[in-house]
């Protein structure tokens, strides 16, 4: 007699349930898309496939222009940017952002020792040259942090750098032969 009642009883909390199962897995599915793809550098720090690709071919131009770059923080996880942003708070450490806030969070951003003013060398060739890769400068306090967002960093025009300072030309191959002979 109760037999009916209960199928549908069953029937009517699969009903009720089952999205909230469905809505679950969509948003660990999301969850899992939003990660960051992160990829090792030379320095063994992690960022973002996509920085981690722009980061290499920028360190590797630093380097020949005789400007290693080296990485002192790149991807952070949520527990390491609570840990600093705590020590922040309680006036132990730098300033940081608050977790989650924070493009290291998203293998975006890349600390790196440019010396203890903006006129040292690395810095210079960064402010220069870290446009062309599209990085560049966010934070006016922080010399040493530098964002990789390729969408609203644009590169310079011809002849100039990142500063809009004019480049030494140098006279292709082909010049200098018509000049030789
Ligand atoms: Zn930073």
């Amino acid at each position: 007699m109760s037999s009916p009642l209960l199928r549908w009883g069953l029937v009517l909390l699969f009903c009720l349930l089952a999205p909230v199962g469905f809505a679950k897995e969509a948003k660990v599915r999301r969850a899992k898309a939003k990660a960051p793809r992160l990829v090792r550098i030379h320095s063994g720090h992690r960022l973002h496939r996509d920085a981690a690709a722009a980061f290499e071919r920028m360190a590797a131009e630093a380097r020949t222009a005789g400007q290693p770059l080296l990485v002192t923080s790149g991807w952070r996880s949520y527990q390491q940017q609570r840990f600093l942003w705590r020590r922040y708070r309680k006036g132990l450490g730098p300033k940081a952002a608050r977790p989650g806030r924070s493009n290291h969070n998203r293998g975006l951003a890349v600390d790196l020792v440019v010396g203890s003013e903006e006129a040292s060398p690395t810095y210079d060739w960064l402010a220069g040259n870290a446009c062309r890769f599209g990085f560049r400068r966010t934070v006016a306090s922080e010399p040493w942090h530098w964002e990789y967002r390729p969408k609203s960093t644009s590169a310079p025009e011809d002849g100039v750098d990142c500063l809009g300072r004019p480049l030494d030309v140098e006279p292709s191959p082909a010049v200098v032969r018509q000049d030789a002979s």
